[in-house]
């Protein structure tokens, strides 16, 4: 692996917190990723301030850097802020339109529909993910599109904290359906569109209450 930017790192390390191949509580060695990416230990630090940043890892000081384990109480907290600031992306986006920002988000769909049928998990997650920061971009409104990159990128953590099966179904016909209003200029059934889609994606969750595992066989059994 040549030439990762720092970025690049960090999005693949996010890829693979998303598909689950880096689960919740697995410990980031520095050593290691300076290894794997082939670059400084000094880099790898730099990678892991974003991770942190984005809410992916937390940073603790005896043990280092480790996946984060979102609560079910912050899964309902992202869900419910996320709902808030998509509703206001849309109801600015409705008024920024035009043809060729139509053209782009339905290219996107498209790129999206590609990607689910040949199964390619991580362009999936990256283009799912990406619809949602795309209609905060077109709308021009750089505080919403700062918060939804920051809630897309909680949310993959949160999916891959709590999903009960592989499949990824933040899926090209709800956001299709989501598009095909805002060209009608539709807002209140783009918002609920939305609101559907957003509830959607939380149904498929396990969000019933945290157990702390078993502190030994002892407490397990007994
Ligand atoms: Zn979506």
């Amino acid at each position: 692996m040549e030439h990762l930017t720092t970025e690049e790192i960090a999005e693949r390390v996010w890829l693979s917190i998303a598909d689950r191949r880096l689960l919740p509580g697995t410990r980031l060695k520095e050593t290691e990723l300076a290894e794997v990416f082939g670059v400084s230990r000094a880099r790898i630090r730099q990678v892991l301030a974003l991770l942190e940043r984005d809410g992916l890892i937390v940073i603790e000081s005896n043990k280092g850097a480790v996946v984060a384990k979102p609560s079910v109480q912050d899964a309902k907290d992202i869900f419910h802020i996320r709902s808030a600031v998509e509703q206001r992306v849309l109801a600015r986006l409705v008024d920024q339109l035009d043809a060729a920002k139509l053209v782009e988000m339905f290219e996107h769909v498209a790129k999206e529909r590609i990607a689910n049928n040949s199964g390619n998990q991580r362009d999936i997650i990256k283009l799912s993910g990406g619809f949602h920061v795309m209609l905060a971009e077109l709308a021009e409104a750089d505080f919403l599109c700062r918060l939804m990159r920051d809630l897309v990128s909680r949310t993959s953590l949160i999916t891959a904290a709590f999903r009960d099966s592989n499949r990824h179904n933040c899926g090209p016909d709800e956001h299709e359906e989501i598009l095909l209003h805002l060209k009608n200029r539709d807002l209140a059934a783009a918002q609920k569109a939305m609101a559907a889609h957003l509830a959607h994606v939380e149904s498929e969750l396990k969000l019933i209450q945290d157990r702390e595992p078993a502190k030994s066989l002892r407490d397990a059994l007994g």
